[in-house]
């Protein structure tokens, strides 16, 4: 059998199965608009679960990982079928997004089958001990401090912005392990059971609202050595490696199609009218328009840079790119959201405002931080300056 004919079959397996478990009240334009809250919910849960069972959640990774097994042409294929349903991508998570790609390349078989699984099936979540407040930017400056007594690590010291730190389940978290060594060489990157005794959070509110964010206290913190991901010292460079990760799914978000469940193009419909399909406000119209042309060429843009990727020819910083653009690109849209919700985007809380504004209003305060989080729009900058144009310093 030619590959077209097994990618054919392939997608329709896929299709067939989606059409027998995705449920009807989740898909787009269903009766289920009309439905309690509750049951949609219940449903999405159930088949939150059900996509993590089958591998989906992790398409690439190996079956014995928990995820699917799929190879890169399969996984376009399969995302293109839970696109058509109507399935969204499944959320930025630091575990699925950010740690399992350098868990898979960087870990000992011992650390993948002991956390990946976990990652791949939604069950474990990680958090990002990256900042402190003396070290963000320049993260090389960091001073949580690790030192090896016996078979343990112990960790002092203090991180800060540290997202849903008070839920997650284990940390991955950057400690200097060597004092004397040049700066970014005595870093080191450990894999840290937030259970652990001498581990404290205290949440930080924000802006909008009670926030993910965390302050993490580590005092004589015991963490076995086995739980070091790399070499002693090697911190710097998994580092780095991971924050491509997390500025190439921190881009996508500009993409417009993750976590949505109503399009900008149906939002400017439902304030504004249409006259036959189109948006009624010619002026808004041609802004929508620009906003849904730019995410569909962002998206090329990434897909084009994964097979770019794939077959070794991607350069090592188009990740600050793609974040740099995705994030104004967000940040563009949910201004555009504001603007298309007039005064009902002025809401806070309490009566008179429906659910969806008020949501919509926040995550327009909330995409304000997406400029900032894995590395600054500055910092972008300095980067696509220094590594892809070769400017001098
Ligand atoms: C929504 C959100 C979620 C986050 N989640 C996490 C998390 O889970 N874990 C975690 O570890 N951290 C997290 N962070 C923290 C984030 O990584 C830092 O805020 C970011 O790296 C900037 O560091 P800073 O806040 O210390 O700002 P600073 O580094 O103090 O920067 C302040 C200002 O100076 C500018 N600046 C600094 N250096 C330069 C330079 N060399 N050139 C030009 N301009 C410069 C910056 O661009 C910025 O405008 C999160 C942040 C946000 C907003």
């Amino acid at each position: 059998m030619n590959n077209k004919t097994a990618l054919d079959n392939f997608r329709t397996d896929i299709a067939g199965w989606l059409d027998e478990w995705y449920p009807a009240v989740l898909r787009p334009l269903d009766a289920a608009r009309d439905m309690q809250p509750e049951t949609v919910r219940n449903a999405e849960r159930r088949w939150q679960r059900l996509r993590a069972e089958q591998g989906w959640l992790a398409p690439t990774w190996p079956r014995e990982y928990g995820g699917a097994g799929l190879d890169k042409d399969q996984a376009r294929v399969l995302a293109q079928e839970l696109r058509r349903v109507g399935v969204r991508p499944p959320p930025i998570s630091a575990g699925l997004s950010l740690l399992g790609p350098v868990l898979l390349q960087r870990g000992t078989p011992e650390q993948k089958l002991r956390h990946l699984p976990g990652i791949a099936r939604d069950e474990v979540m990680w958090c990002q001990g990256y900042s402190e407040p003396g070290a963000g930017s320049d993260l090389a400056s960091l001073t949580t401090h690790a030192v090896l007594d016996g078979d343990h690590f112990v960790v002092d010291g203090q991180k800060i912005w540290t997202s849903h730190a008070d839920k997650a389940d284990w940390m991955f978290c950057l400690v200097r392990t060597d004092l004397e060594a040049p700066q970014h060489e005595g870093i080191s990157f450990l894999l840290i059971d937030m259970k652990t005794p001498g581990i404290s959070v205290a949440p930080i509110r924000l802006i909008s609202g009670p926030s993910a964010f965390c302050q993490t206290f580590f005092d004589q913190v015991r963490v076995p050595k086995e739980n070091l991901l790399g070499k002693l010292g090697e911190g710097w460079t998994i580092a780095k490696q991971l924050l491509q990760h997390e500025r190439q799914a921190l881009g996508s978000i500009g993409r417009g199609d993750l976590g949505r469940a109503q399009t900008l193009p149906e939002l400017a419909k439902q304030e504004l009218g249409s006259e036959g399909v189109r948006i009624a406000d010619p002026v808004l119209r041609a802004q929508v328009a620009q906003c849904e042309l730019d995410s569909l060429a962002l998206r090329l843009t990434m897909n084009r840079s994964a097979d770019a990727a794939s077959a070794g020819r991607g350069g090592d910083h188009i990740a600050s790119m793609l974040k740099l653009y995705g994030s104004a690109l967000t940040n563009r849209r949910h201004e555009l959201m504001m603007t298309l919700l007039g005064a009902d985007g002025l809401g806070w809380e309490g009566p008179g405002f429906d659910d969806a504004a008020l949501r919509t209003t926040r995550q327009w305060l909330r995409a304000k931080g997406n400029a900032i989080e894995g590395g600054t729009n500055e910092i972008q900058r300095n980067v696509i300056a220094k590594r892809i144009l070769g400017l001098p310093e």
